[in-house]
């Protein structure tokens, strides 16, 4: 966000009501990715002795950032604090959080990162391992609401045997490109994870198709996606034909004009992409809508129509694409939750139904494409500042704005990060996750 557009929304006199009224912390304009600059601002400094703690750090310095085993000496600030917890394997050796996080946390530089690794609870070796590894949760969402100035931290369980695999992952979580995502947990798991070639361009040669791309969140989609070196086909209903071709055109990308809830919408896109572009390698499925209503005053036609676009749709495409084989080895599904699906919302029985059975549809697809060597992933965006949004009256949008750990909306950049991440050949091990892009709302927290 540009400096004027954020004095203009934490200017409001609404927006000073709130902050002062509920004691909310002031918004710092966030890092943001920007092409060409360094992944950090500062060092970032590796602690921790278990099993992730190398292939970490080696990962880290080959993104060109420097990179220390311990904390330097002095009160100096520092871009980035990676805690490799994986050695963690007892209650008592929790201890190990608060020794080194202790001095450390008070070092990170604003919109700097607290990254801490452990082991997937599941897979650890023992009862205590498991019980001190599912604790991290608790103690990085906490940490992650403490820290100020745009800071963001998060926790990443690797599988064991994963640990070549993290690259893409660390340097999404340390780089403007997480801007808005904080407090969350990523799994890394099987998979195969190829090597980042461009760093500017790590989507360079692939074919990416993204729904609902003429506005808003898919829209900013299928720019990033763009900017990351794919060919975008962007996808819209008729109506909205104009904006979709001026998207399209200026991001040398298609147009194609299609209702994802056609009966044979997956067919059509496979035979355009074979016939344009040869394979389908990046899916996103983003097309949404909302009819809010509370449940007693809900007309069916409401309630069907939210269904059938936000998920039932989404089911049909996948089953006729992988039907006809168009997304094999190495495909990225990336599909679009809310937090409506995590936390509920009043008035949106039918949206947070839809939501929350994507992040189903994740977990039911998730096998079955990593069967084929593909992924299928979900961003859960919170307040993002869009036509949606912006429709939202002024007060309870003032609110939703401010009630997140960074005091402040995302923007649709920062969904569209996140999907390219998600979407690069390097993140073949991330599959089956739901990432909140929400600043850490408290709701649903
Ligand atoms: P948006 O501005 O309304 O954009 C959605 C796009 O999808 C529109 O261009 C829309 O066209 C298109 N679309 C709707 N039905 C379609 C269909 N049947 N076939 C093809 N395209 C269709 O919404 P947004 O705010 O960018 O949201 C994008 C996604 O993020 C949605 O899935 C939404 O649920 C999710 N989300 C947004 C927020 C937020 O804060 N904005 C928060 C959580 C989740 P029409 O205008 O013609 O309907």
């Amino acid at each position: 966000m540009s400096a004027d557009r954020y004095q203009q929304l934490t200017t409001t006199p609404p927006g000073r009501f709130l902050q002062s009224r509920l004691g909310l912390p002031e918004a710092t304009p966030l890092r943001r990715y920007e092409p060409g600059a360094p992944l950090l601002d500062g060092s970032a400094v590796v602690l921790g002795a278990g099993r992730v703690a190398k292939p970490a750090a080696d990962a880290i310095a080959a993104a060109g950032v420097t990179v220390a085993t311990e904390l330097p000496a002095g009160q100096g600030r520092v871009g980035a604090v990676v805690l490799d917890a994986t050695a963690i394997n007892t209650i008592a050796g929790l201890r190990e959080l608060y020794d080194e996080l202790n001095p450390a946390i008070v070092r990170l530089a604003a919109c700097g990162r607290l990254v801490v690794l452990g082991t997937p609870p599941e897979l650890t070796g023992g009862r205590s391992e498991r019980i001190a590894q599912r604790a991290l949760e608790g103690f990085v969402r906490s940490a992650a609401k403490e820290l100020r100035k745009g800071a963001t931290a998060q926790l990443v369980y690797v599988a064991p045997g994963a640990e070549g695999s993290i690259a893409s992952t660390l340097e999404f979580l340390l780089s403007g490109r997480s801007a808005y995502v904080d407090g969350q947990k990523i799994v890394i798991g099987e998979g195969v994870a190829t090597a980042t070639g461009d760093r500017a361009k790590p989507l360079a040669g692939l074919t990416a198709v993204v729904t609902g791309a003429s506005r808003g969140i898919g829209e900013a989609m299928a720019r990033t996606l763009a900017r990351d070196g794919a060919t975008v086909v962007c996808v819209d209903i008729q109506a909205q034909g104009d904006d979709l071709a001026t998207v399209a055109n200026s991001i040398e990308g298609s147009a194609l004009a299609l209702d994802v809830t056609a009966a044979d919408a997956g067919n059509a896109l496979a035979e355009y992409v074979k016939d344009r572009h040869g394979t389908l390698d990046i899916l996103v499925l983003n097309a949404g809508i909302t009819r809010d209503k509370t449940l007693a005053r809900m007309k069916p036609e409401a309630w069907d129509a939210v269904i059938e676009v936000n998920l039932a749709s989404q089911e049909r495409m996948l089953d006729q694409l992988l039907k006809k084989k168009a997304l094999g080895k190495g495909a990225r599904v990336v599909t679009v939750s809310s937090i409506a699906g995590i936390a509920g919302n009043r008035g949106q029985t039918n949206y947070g139904t839809s939501k929350a059975g994507v992040i189903g549809l994740v977990d039911a697809y998730a096998p079955e494409l990593a069967a084929v060597g593909a992924t299928i992933n979900a961003v859960a965006p919170g307040f993002i500042e869009t036509q949606m949004t912006a429709a939202v009256p002024l007060m309870i949008r003032e609110a939703g704005r401010r009630m997140n750990s960074l005091a402040q909306g995302g923007q649709p950049i920062d969904v569209a990060e996140t999907v390219a991440w998600f979407a690069q050949p390097a993140s073949g091990a991330v599959n089956g996750n739901v990432v909140r892009v929400c600043g850490q709302s408290l709701l649903g927290a």
